[in-house]
């Protein structure tokens, strides 16, 4: 995500952007469709204020069935260029970069991709109830209901369930 900033009217402008997974060097099983990017950029004076709002989709395994489900992502980026050269380089932070008196261009693609590596669910569960996979025979529990459900009733319960239906 390259955008030439510099030379620029003061105020505010819109770029969009469809860009392909492998530009950002995401792991094609887990990316697979295309990240598109809203960008607002104003320019105040030697200031470039950049908003970045970046949707794509998000594959992974449910952690207790391991079924594939896809997870929509929306990420938002800020971060500021300025051609003020009193600044001293030393000091320039990942969201405040200096835009260099030989360049035009600020390179968006390492923040981005950043921003959404550290942005991804810890825990993914396909729904709340999701019953995961039998630990005896590996069954998928949402699916069947295998036979060792009943193995695993503690035989003190069924003493009870007699004791009920007596
Ligand atoms: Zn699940
Ligand atoms: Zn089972």
């Amino acid at each position: 995500m390259i955008i030439k900033i510099r030379g620029l009217e003061e105020g505010e402008h819109t770029f969009n952007f469809e860009e392909s997974p492998s530009e950002y060097e995401l792991e094609k099983a887990r990316f697979s469709e295309q990240l598109v990017s809203e960008v607002r950029l104003d320019v105040l004076g030697k200031n470039y204020y950049l908003k970045v709002t970046t949707g794509t989709v998000y594959k992974v395994e449910c952690d207790r069935c391991l079924e594939e489900m896809a997870i929509d992502m929306s990420i938002d980026t800020s971060l500021v260029y300025t051609e003020d050269n009193t600044l001293d380089p030393e000091h320039q932070e990942d969201d405040l970069r200096i835009l260099p008196a030989n360049e035009d261009t600020a390179d968006l693609t390492d923040i981005v991709r950043q921003n959404l590596l550290v942005n991804l669910p810890m825990k993914n569960i396909c729904m709340e109830e999701c019953k995961g996979l039998c630990s005896q025979c590996g069954a998928n529990l949402n699916i069947v209901e295998c036979k060792c459900i009943d193995d695993k009733i503690d035989p003190r319960w069924e003493a009870l369930k007699k004791l009920k239906t007596n």
